[in-house]
């Protein structure tokens, strides 16, 4: 990390609709509020692709997007560098807006399925 991002003081994220701010991812993370809605793959850049959370509570419903680049560190293991998208092999996966399953194939956008995996348990 950036030492400037050390000192920023801006929230993790905020609703966009009730304003209500997450210090920190963890805390993004951890509340059980937040429903885990999909994925949106950017193949050029893969950190810029975007996860959708709902707000689910008594005073807010909506949806936001946050970067999934913002995650990338959770996964821990060995990231394939070729990308496999549109061969033979891929399972259109990180096509599918809502599929949380994870991928088989050795494929650069593989981890960003165990990110969502990991997302998903730790809420739980
Ligand atoms: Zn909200």
């Amino acid at each position: 990390m950036p030492l400037i991002e050390l000192f920023r003081s801006e929230p993790f994220k905020t609703c966009t609709m009730c304003q209500k701010a997450w210090t920190t991812r963890e805390d993004f993370m951890s509340d059980r509020s937040l429903i885990y809605k999909g994925y949106i793959a950017d193949f050029e850049k893969l950190e810029e692709g975007l996860f959708l959370f709902l707000h689910d509570n008594e005073e807010c419903y909506t949806t936001m997007a946050v970067k999934v680049g913002l995650f990338f560190d959770l996964y821990r293991g060995d990231r394939f560098t070729t990308r496999m998208h549109n061969s033979a092999e891929c399972g259109g996966y990180c096509l599918n807006r809502e599929s949380i399953a994870l991928c088989p194939v050795k494929c650069e956008c593989a981890f960003v399925r165990d990110i969502i995996t990991t997302i998903n348990t730790r809420r739980r």
